[in-house]
């Protein structure tokens, strides 16, 4: 994989780094609760691009996020990840695949309440065998890059939204993924702190992450070089 990597930088007409076909995902069992959160789905994402997500509540924006992530598995359909059949991977590899190229960033946070914000940064490292002195020395680095040094021995709970979302960045891009993807970053912050992070998020895509971003913000998704539009779990035109 590592080669395909190298090489899909470099040659002309290499496969996307994301490609879905046909993908389809439904949710429960053929009686009442079946929900049919996505269908007929096909997506390309070139590395490099920043894509946003939109479309209304239940349209299926985060499902689609989370396949993308390799958190869920669809229920019809191809995802190529690198040109990689991910359905062709072991639940394992596919969290190892998960933890060495994805790095998710949630509206909710979503850090460990009882751990610092060092240890928070620290885990994905150390679910990969890193060390811990050089974990640690990542992590710190990683947190000081959403300026946050000052505030390594603070739990949560101790942190502001906007400070808690930083650390959720550095805790995502502390592994140098190839792609972030991030549902609603900004939805439970104010402009000032959801600012930061978009700028945090568009420094990532500079230094050539994948983006995919969920937002119900125009202006958010104005900052994309693409734009995404959900509906009834379809995308809502070719894109
Ligand atoms: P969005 O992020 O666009 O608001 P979601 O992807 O969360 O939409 O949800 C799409 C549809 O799938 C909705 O109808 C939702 O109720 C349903 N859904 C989402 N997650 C589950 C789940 N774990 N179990 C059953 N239904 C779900
Ligand atoms: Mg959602």
């Amino acid at each position: 994989m590592k080669e395909d990597e190298a090489n899909s930088k470099t040659v002309a007409g290499s496969p996307p780094l994301i490609e879905l076909r046909g993908i389809e995902k439904v949710y429960g069992d053929g009686g009442t609760a079946r929900v049919q959160a996505l269908q007929a789905l096909d997506l390309a994402i070139r590395r490099g691009e920043f894509a946003a997500i939109v479309g209304p509540s239940g349209s299926g924006k985060s499902t689609l996020l989370h396949i993308l992530g390799c958190l869920d598995r669809p229920t019809a359909g191809t995802y190529l990840l690198a040109g990689q059949d991910t359905s062709r991977l072991s639940d394992r590899e596919l969290s190892a695949v998960r933890n060495r190229r994805i790095g998710f960033v949630f509206q909710a946070f979503q850090l460990l309440s009882d751990s610092t914000a060092l240890e928070n940064v620290m885990l994905p490292l150390l679910y990969r065998g890193v060390p811990a002195v050089p974990a640690r020395q990542r992590a710190k680095e990683a947190l000081a890059a959403v300026a946050l040094e000052e505030r390594l021995g603070h739990r949560p709970g101790q942190l502001s939204g906007g400070e808690q979302q930083r650390v959720a960045v550095a805790r995502a891009l502390v592994k140098r993924p190839d792609i972030l993807l991030a549902d609603e970053p900004t939805g439970n912050l104010d402009s000032a702190n959801g600012e930061a992070i978009l700028k945090l998020i568009e420094e990532a895509h500079r230094r050539e992450v994948t983006v995919v971003l969920i937002t119900h913000d125009p202006q958010v998704a104005a900052r994309a070089g693409r734009v995404l539009r959900m509906k009834d779990g379809r995308l809502e035109k070719k894109c």
